[in-house]
């Protein structure tokens, strides 16, 4: 065997065990009973332990770097450039030991957010998230940094981000975004109250929801073949390789709204692992590339796709072949794109929520500028707030709806929300490149997405993680990364839709 042959055999053991987990995890999710989530954990902790030592030892570190890079084509260059730097630049410069104890942590540190939430109680949770952040601290300094300790938490989500892209990428969202959604916050208010009692009023028939949700994914061409939709209390996509992609949405009875974009959202991202070429999956380079491009592609279905107008003309009258509205179309539209500041993020609309996510950057940038400095919880929380009374102009009045609101800070995926806003500006820059291509909104109106889907294929998804972030752009729309996309959008979006000048 080849030592190309037996690093691809050896990363398709770890594979095993990671999709093994993966598996145990989908169903814990959705159908597991309750009495048996103890054991699942402990075969998942065993099979995390499994898949961490077959590949971080000495035999496998010689066998990666005794290879002559020169022999390789490029697809075996970059697995193994993967390997290295995933596993052989980060995780191995952590000790074992303390790895496992922090895994140890953030497992404790999950419940404890839980419990301090419910009760509104930052004290309980608060020396945990102390230590979870002393930790990450810690980690920068074994693993090394270049100009920034918080740059190397945001390249964990998105290969070559940094705090001088991201900063710029804020600002502009700051200085462009927040002046305009002052202005059109205060609109058609009235309006969009009674549209909402008139909607949210009444129930919807959940297993009428059910069929309409697969209607709807069929039309976006999901993949049932390779792919199933079941239920869960938080929506989301997990899989193993392309050939087995599971999403989930959650129902409620007065809000179709809810399952229907949960359902567009998480097809989007399940169509992206489904169309990656099976030749990444093999020399384990398949599934997207990055946190951000993967959002981009949830998004661009959720919003750019299915929020347009010609979209929403059909959706509205599949609704009322269902439901039998007593709402019109034009104030089901307005009604999908209501602008509101909200205090959660995870409620917000597609135009507030990027003030969300650059909240939290703004403290995490913080948290991890000075890498001695003595965290206090509690002066977090207080900027936590501040921060939202001014770009938002509300002021959480409880922990719970402030600072203990996301659960990603106990599992210490700090870096990670950045991802989020990321998504949406990569996709509106490869919306605008698409539409030269592609009559986008004239396919939108047939409801036809198998053009859209190609296009996407080609672009994006089938190269996996062949390509990096950068790169996928780059593919897509013949240059680099640029923010003025996301906020030319947005503004000409709801300029339209509330009547102001652009
Ligand atoms: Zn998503």
């Amino acid at each position: 065997m080849s030592k190309i042959e037996k690093i691809k055999k050896i990363l398709e053991e770890s594979r095993i065990y990671n999709d093994s987990i993966t598996m145990i995890n989908w169903d814990m999710e959705t159908e597991a009973p309750k009495a048996s989530l103890e054991y699942m954990s402990k075969i998942i902790s065993f099979l995390s332990r499994k898949s961490y030592e077959n590949v971080v030892n000495d035999e496998f570190k010689n066998l990666i770097y005794s290879i002559d890079e020169n022999t390789l084509n490029p697809i075996e260059f970059k697995m193994i450039k993967k390997v290295k730097k995933e596993i052989f630049e980060k995780m191995s410069k952590i000790p074992v030991d303390e790895y496992a104890d922090y895994s140890e942590l953030v497992a404790n540190s999950s419940s404890k957010w839980q419990e301090a939430k419910q009760k509104n109680d930052l004290d309980i949770y608060a020396p945990y998230l102390k230590r979870v952040i002393d930790y990450n601290k810690k980690f920068i300094n074994y693993v090394g940094y270049k100009n920034h300790p918080y740059s190397l938490l945001l390249s964990d989500y998105e290969e070559d981000l940094n705090v001088e892209i991201a900063d710029n990428f804020f600002n502009e969202i700051k200085n462009e975004l927040i002046p305009f959604i002052k202005k059109i916050v205060l609109l058609k208010r009235d309006e969009l109250n009674r549209i909402k009692e008139k909607f949210y009023s009444r129930k919807y028939d959940i297993e009428k929801q059910k069929q309409l949700c697969k209607e709807i994914s069929e039309i976006l061409r999901f993949d049932y073949n390779s792919g199933v939709i079941k239920e869960s209390e938080h929506p989301f996509t997990t899989n193993t390789g392309n050939k087995n992609v599971r999403i989930t949405t959650h129902y409620y009875e007065n809000n179709p709204l809810s399952s229907i974009y949960s359902t567009i959202h998480e097809t989007g991202h399940a169509l992206y692992e489904q169309q990656v070429d099976d030749i990444y999956e093999e020399y384990n380079l398949g599934g997207g590339t990055s946190m951000g491009i993967h959002e981009s592609q949830s998004r661009i279905f959720e919003n750019m796709f299915c929020k347009n107008e010609k979209f929403v003309k059909k959706l509205y009258d599949l609704l009322d072949k269902y439901f039998n509205l007593d709402i019109n179309y034009e104030e089901f539209n307005l009604l999908l794109n209501e602008v509101d500041t909200s205090l959660i993020r995870t409620e917000a609309d597609e135009i507030t929520y990027p003030l969300h996510v650059l909240i939290r950057y703004e403290l995490e940038k913080e948290i991890f500028t000075n890498l001695d400095e003595e965290i206090s919880i509690e002066n977090l929380s207080n900027k936590w707030n501040e921060k939202y009374e001014k770009y938002l102009g509300i002021k959480p009045t409880n922990y719970s709806e402030g600072i203990l609101q996301d659960i990603h800070w106990s599992q210490g995926a700090f870096g990670y929300f950045s991802s989020y806003a990321l998504g949406s500006a990569y996709a509106s820059q490869i919306y605008t490149f698409m539409n030269k291509e592609i009559d986008i909104e004239k396919e939108l109106e047939n409801l036809e997405f198998s053009n859209i889907n190609k296009w996407l294929k080609e672009k994006i998804h089938k190269y996996g993680k062949y390509l990096s972030p950068k790169e996928v752009i780059k593919n897509a729309c013949l240059e680099d990364f640029s923010p003025k996309y996301y906020v030319n959008y947005l503004k000409e979006k709801y300029s339209k839709i509330y009547g102001l000048e652009v």
